[in-house]
């Protein structure tokens, strides 16, 4: 059997989900080629130009664009998707058919890789997995033990592992006991999950200071003053004089959710199950169903009815939220990405608030309450919008002109 990209297989860091998931194929209720662009790398390309087999050979010249002037050896081609059913030309009864007349080695690196996430921290592999894939949601969101970790052998192409340098001047071992502290913040289970990352956002803050001051021989300081704020339990009578500001959660990531394209109405191509998922929404915010319209009170008004109903909504998934926010910051290197520690703290809760918008609207979107399935398939539909749109680069930007630039008006978005 030829074999057409090479793979290396080598134990990892991973969190329990990762080791536990497997893409269910024909199963997939919502597939991760569909509605996407999906890329194909300049070596899989060339070589699917070759191919003899009938039927895939039909498809390349009907469904293979090259990307001409914005050609990148990653980017190099697109495959055109069905214009009505945005479903991937290449699968068959759900089956992909380079895999079947073909082998895995000559899947494109997108589809070999997706939804996986690897790199090399200072030596040790590490894989995570993008939600966007409803399997992947399931396994991270469900299990309590979810976000333990293990270590396992994983299978990955080399020139696709990510490698992690040192950035602001912090060594990757201090880079990597920040981390872990974040971590292990918001797995603490003497607060509720707006009180962790009201302290996440506080240890955020202080770091961005001492990196920008020079300072980072205090670090150390600072994360053993972190564990002890928290020890000592103080922490949670101060928060408990913030007082929440519903109508600037409500508002705030109202205009995200629209400005994503999120909306019933928007032109953007959605499966249906994100089809389905974007209409309860949309209806439990109450807009317009013509117009997708809704007022400022109406939209406040919805927020907090399903805001209400929430927690016993999430009786089915208690760690949703904690288990979306540990992976985001797992895959994203938390608190590492972007210009700053404090940028990065905007952007998990940008992505916090949103969903947990999403959520409380689904609460409010019939008669009963969401189940299971619909809790997790609207976490993975924001991933599916949310996680590959560029325009959501800005929200930061958004964000600090909403007042978030301060950690006091934080307190307000946070709390529920
Ligand atoms: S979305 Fe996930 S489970 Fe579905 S086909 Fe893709 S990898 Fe497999």
């Amino acid at each position: 059997m030829k074999i057409l990209h090479q793979t290396r297989t080598l134990p990892a860091l991973l969190p329990r989900y990762v080791e536990r998931f497997r893409c269910i194929g024909a199963e997939c209720e919502d597939t991760c080629c569909r509605g996407w662009a999906v890329t194909i790398d300049k070596k899989t390309f060339k070589a699917y130009r070759e191919v003899k087999h009938p039927e895939l050979r039909s498809n390349v010249v009907k469904s293979l664009s090259h990307q001409h002037s914005q050609a990148t050896p990653d980017n190099y081609a697109r495959i055109k998707l069905d214009s009505e059913s945005g479903a991937c030309p290449f699968t068959q009864q759900g089956l992909c058919s380079v895999q079947k007349n073909l082998n895995e080695s000559y899947l494109s690196h997108t589809c070999f890789s997706f939804p996986r996430h690897s790199r090399n921290f200072g030596g040790q592999y590490e894989q995570a997995l993008s939600l966007s894939c409803p399997e992947a949601a399931r396994q991270a969101l469900l299990s309590r033990d979810a976000f333990d970790f293990t270590e396992e052998l994983i299978t990955v192409r080399m020139e696709k592992v990510g490698k992690v340098g040192s950035v602001h001047g912090v060594s990757l071992e201090l880079m990597n006991e920040i981390r872990i502290l974040c971590l292990k913040l918001v797995k603490t289970e003497d607060l509720v999950l707006w009180e962790r990352l009201a302290v996440l956002g506080l240890f955020c803050e202080c770091l961005t200071e001492l990196l920008t001051k020079g300072k980072q021989a205090e670090i150390p300081s600072l994360l053993a003053n972190t564990v002890t704020l928290i020890e000592q339990g103080d922490i949670k009578t101060t928060l408990s004089s913030m007082q929440p500001d519903y109508r600037s959660q409500a508002v705030v990531f109202a205009s995200l959710w629209s400005g994503a394209g999120f909306a019933a109405n928007s032109a953007i191509q959605k499966s249906p199950v994100q089809e389905a998922i974007v209409k309860a929404i949309s209806r439990g915010l109450g807009a317009d169903p013509e117009t997708g319209h809704a007022s400022h009170d109406q939209i406040v008004e919805a927020y907090m009815t399903g805001l209400k109903r929430l927690p016993e909504a999430l009786k089915v998934a208690p760690f949703l939220l904690e288990h979306f926010v540990l992976n985001e910051m797992f895959r994203d290197l938390f608190p590492f990405k972007g210009n700053s520690p404090y940028e990065a703290f905007l952007q998990l809760i940008s992505q916090f608030g949103l969903l947990r918008l999403m959520l409380a609207a689904q609460c409010n979107s019939g008669d009963t309450l969401p189940d299971e399935t619909v809790l997790v398939h609207t976490a993975h539909v924001f991933y599916r919008r949310f996680q590959h749109d560029l325009r959501f680069a800005q929200v930061n930007q958004a964000l600090k002109n909403s007042g978030l630039g301060k950690l006091e008006k934080v307190y307000g978005f946070l709390r529920t």
